[in-house]
């Protein structure tokens, strides 16, 4: 059979892009290698969704004939008193990655530009490009965002600048104040997108004063997600607390059913899900430190993390890593799609989780052939 000849109607910035590879499924992993695995590869709450959600959700089952509400009105009312932002301010996604999409597609086109850094979560170069737009990505620096060097590359053709705080996939954070002075320098004809996945997961008192910018009417948008502390990664649910013109530009492109009902109700009960929250930060925080104090023993190199993973480098091809780990039945995530081919990025877990992949790990390191002397400083 010949092949029939392409009309060539898709644009080449369209063509040429490379989809996203997301984690390994563990079925699939299970299904190719034969044993159990444990999955510590895309920042899943170790220890799942909100009771309070899942209660909702069987509630609200036999309602699926119903089309959503399409303002999603009492979850937003709910961000509101929540944030004491007015409901103009308050926009959901399906998945906060679905708003980053959006966002990319309303501010570039062809000559205009994505501004972020490397080393950062992908989707915002992957949406720039989608929309056309350039993308530029600034060196991190000590694996974290070097804002000095980002507010400096800024120019006439910037449209969006993308941060996310923690950055994904290091695990690293700017404070408040270094973010004041980096907006001071940054021009009001930019849109600064914000991204806080890992928000609740921050002990910190000097992190972010984001929506005070907001309050303060700034040209910003700030994005959270129900799919990190909350457990709903499943259910595809975000939102963004941003400038009236920007949560206005994405409503009216935005699917208007774009945030399905079960979602919407699993979210809400989850916002007053407070044991759970309080729990699952508690797990996170016991197991980031055992991670933190294990992996360096191991000769890994880390870097302090503020979010619900850790980042660290053997100084091998982390896809060398990822696959001798595979095969001891422990999923993590090489980096290389994210710009970083030696970092490998896992996820906190459950306390026997976590157990499980500092004891592959250290396996990895008797067998490895890279002695620790040799390796290099993380980020070098
Ligand atoms: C996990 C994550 C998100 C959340 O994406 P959803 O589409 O809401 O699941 C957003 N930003 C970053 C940096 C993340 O790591």
């Amino acid at each position: 059979m010949t092949k029939k000849l392409s009309p060539g109607l898709v644009p080449a910035h369209v063509a040429s892009l490379k989809s996203y590879v997301p984690g390994k499924p563990i079925e699939e992993v299970e299904r190719e290698l034969g044993l159990t695995a444990i999955k510590l590869a895309s920042n899943e709450n170790a220890l799942g969704p909100s009771p309070k959600a899942i209660k909702a959700l069987q509630c609200f089952l036999s309602r699926s004939h119903r089309y959503p509400d399409a303002a999603g009105t009492y979850l937003r009312e709910k961000l509101s008193a929540r944030n004491e932002l007015g409901l103009e301010h308050i926009v959901l996604g399906n998945g906060s990655t679905e708003l980053i999409q959006l966002l990319c597609h309303i501010y570039l086109e062809p000559g205009k530009t994505g501004l972020t850094s490397q080393g950062t979560f992908v989707m915002f170069p992957l949406g720039v490009r989608s929309a056309g737009g350039d993308v530029v990505q600034v060196p991190l620096k000590d694996l974290a965002y070097d804002l000095e060097a980002l507010a400096a590359r800024i120019d006439d053709s910037v449209r969006i600048l993308y941060l996310a705080n923690p950055n994904n996939p290091t695990g690293t954070l700017f404070t408040a104040s270094e973010m004041d002075r980096f907006l001071e320098n940054v021009s009001e004809n930019v849109l600064v997108v914000l991204d806080e996945a890992y928000c609740d997961y921050v002990q910190r008192p000097d992190y972010s004063r984001a929506l005070d910018y907001v309050r303060q009417g700034r040209y910003l948008i700030v994005l959270r997600t129900f799919s990190k502390v909350h457990g709903l990664a499943g259910l595809r649910i975000g939102y963004g607390l941003g400038h009236p013109e920007v949560v206005d530009a994405l409503n009216k492109i935005r699917s208007p059913f774009n945030v399905s009902n079960l979602a919407l109700v699993a979210a809400e009960a989850a916002l007053d899900d407070a044991e759970h929250i309080r729990r699952s930060v508690e797990s996170n925080r016991r197991g980031l430190q055992l991670l933190s104090r294990e992996l360096p023993r191991l000769g890994l190199r880390c870097v302090p993390s503020f979010a619900n993973f850790i980042y660290c480098e053997s100084g091998r091809d982390a896809k060398e890593d990822f696959r001798a780990l595979l095969k001891m039945g422990v999923i993590v995530r090489p980096m290389g799609f994210m710009g970083l081919p030696r970092g490998l990025r896992v996820t906190v877990g459950t306390e026997e989780e976590n157990r499980k992949v500092v004891e592959a790990l250290a396996r990895l390191q008797e067998s490895s052939s890279v002695p620790a002397a040799s390796r290099q400083r993380a980020g070098d």
